[in-house]
């Protein structure tokens, strides 16, 4: 089984943090927190999260400045920081992406089993190729090869195999991909 990620949360309301934690325990991360910006900035540098999920509004230390100053030591530059916001303001939406956040969550809309895919998909490797069966015979099936003019069974023209599509990730975040026909035995494949 894969290492489970560690996450850190930031965020000053104590119930939240611990809401949360939960919420990404039960999915098998591995969950570090911190209670403001500055604290978060100490436990990061500690402790090298695979993913940080910070709140906005902290004394000592807001989420902003936080990211500003991780990206400033070379260990945590380059952690990916998704911002949860409990009003979800343009502004700040224009900020955390100038500053890089990888996502924007806006609290209270965006329910807790979104926000475990959504940060869940920063892992995802974009590119990655995935083969899955295709039924000839179902739903728009027949159509399509009548579009693309390939014979109903969609049988490989080389070997007679049964078609596969080879579906490849574009972008995890919006969970689009790119789909194309492939042989799983002689590695035919319609372009
Ligand atoms: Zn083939």
């Amino acid at each position: 089984m894969e290492k489970s990620k560690k996450i850190l949360l930031v965020d000053d309301d104590v119930v939240l943090r611990e809401m949360y934690a939960e919420i990404f325990q039960n999915a098998n991360f591995e969950v570090i927190q911190a209670s403001d910006g500055l604290e978060g900035l100490d436990v990061a540098t500690k402790e090298i999260p695979d993913v940080i999920f910070t709140g906005i509004v902290m004394p000592r230390m807001d989420g902003f400045d936080m990211m500003e100053a991780l990206k400033k030591t070379v260990m945590t530059a380059n952690i990916p920081v998704v911002i949860s916001s409990h009003m979800g303001r343009g502004e700040d939406q224009d900020r955390a992406k100038k500053l890089g956040a990888k996502d924007f969550i806006v609290r209270g809309i965006t329910r807790p089993i979104e926000v475990i895919e959504r940060i869940s998909s920063i892992f995802i490797e974009a590119g990655k190729e995935y083969k899955l069966e295709f039924n000839p015979f179902a739903l728009d099936a027949q159509e399509l090869a009548k579009d693309l003019h390939f014979e109903a069974s969609f049988l490989c023209l080389e070997c007679k195999e049964k078609l596969v599509l080879n579906m490849q990730l574009k972008d995890p975040q919006s969970r689009t991909f790119d789909a194309h026909f492939v042989c799983p035995k002689c590695g035919w494949e319609a372009k």
